[in-house]
């Protein structure tokens, strides 16, 4: 795995790569800076207001954005996502929290934070999917170019894929978001990070046995849990159904996967936190996973230390 903040030292930039990184120079900083300004109007308007504890999800939004500019490969400071030094200061009075602890790694990437948000506020699937249309529109970024290759996406902040499972026997829904950073040290330090600190043991355990050990060790839902995952078309800006990626099949045996591999990481994909969500809240699925047959605890735990590992390189770089 590559040290978090430098290139892998094999290899060297590509000229494809560098005339990617000239095309989306500042793309972390226009669509950060767009982001804050959209949750902001959001922020004053009376159906946000009434939302209990919306200074708390106003701040973790700010911090997992500044974080993100943290640790991009330009660094970005929590000032630079300001155009104007009024809301600047105004936002320092008001969040202090996310302007001094921007260097902390937040427990999710901004746009799951939003999501998070939107099922507060909405609660259905339509509305939830209405909202993030609407907010994504508003933000008025460039769309993904059709046909090039994943490392050649604007930083837009958007989760590519958002998914919902929920467990047939109360119906409960459960949303995730891919992680909505670019990068691959971004995405590998967010992936350890949540391994450790945010998704439940069995999802961690999965994921990782896939990323740190030669033989990945997937793990069973019961029959009754059931997993959607939606893609936004950016041409039509509608979400649409997205089939369980190859990672999906092999993390969580979702049925009826793709069979072709894509260019994400484990753990990149939205179904590994709805997922996750779901077995922290639902006894009856806890008590009736399938866990892979090499599970246990000290392997667990064996895995656990290499992401601890591959972290703290990171943050050292
Ligand atoms: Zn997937």
């Amino acid at each position: 795995m590559n040290n978090f903040g430098q290139l892998p030292p094999t290899r060297r930039p590509t000229i494809m790569y560098l005339k990617w990184r000239k095309r989306n120079d500042g793309s972390l900083k226009s669509s950060g800076t767009a982001f804050i300004g959209e949750v902001i109007k959001l922020w004053s308007s009376p159906l946000w207001m009434g939302v209990d504890g919306i200074q708390d999800y106003v701040n973790m939004l700010l911090h997992s954005i500044f974080f993100l500019g943290h640790i991009h490969q330009a660094s970005l400071l929590p000032n630079a996502f300001f155009e104007s030094p009024e809301l600047w200061n105004k936002l320092t009075r008001r969040f202090p929290q996310a302007f001094h602890n921007y260097k902390d790694p937040p427990h999710q990437t901004p746009f799951s934070i939003l999501l998070t948000l939107a099922v507060r506020i909405y609660g259905h699937e339509d509305q939830i999917k209405y909202f993030l249309q609407r907010f994504l529109k508003a933000l008025t970024l460039p769309t993904r170019r059709k046909g090039e290759s994943n490392y050649t996406h604007y930083y837009t902040l958007e989760a590519t894929v958002i998914a919902v499972c929920y467990n047939e026997t109360n119906g409960v829904k459960y949303y995730g978001a891919s992680l909505s950073c670019r990068g691959e040290r971004e995405k590998n330090f967010m992936i350890n990070w949540s391994c450790l600190h945010v998704w439940h043991d069995y999802v961690s355990y999965a994921v990782l046995s896939f990323r740190h050990d030669e033989q990945g060790n997937g793990i069973r839902f019961p029959v009754t849990v059931k997993c959607s995952a939606f893609y936004r078309n950016p041409q039509t800006n509608f979400y649409e159904d997205r089939r369980p990626c190859k990672n999906c099949g092999d993390l969580f045996s979702l049925s009826n996967p793709e069979m072709d591999r894509n260019d994400f990481p484990y753990g990149n994909c939205a179904e590994t936190e709805c997922l996750s969500k779901l077995i922290f809240n639902d006894q009856d699925v806890l008590s009736k996973m399938i866990l892979g047959s090499y599970y246990t605890r000290e392997k667990l735990n064996g895995l656990r230390q290499m992401a601890a590992n591959a972290l703290e390189h990171g943050l050292k770089a």
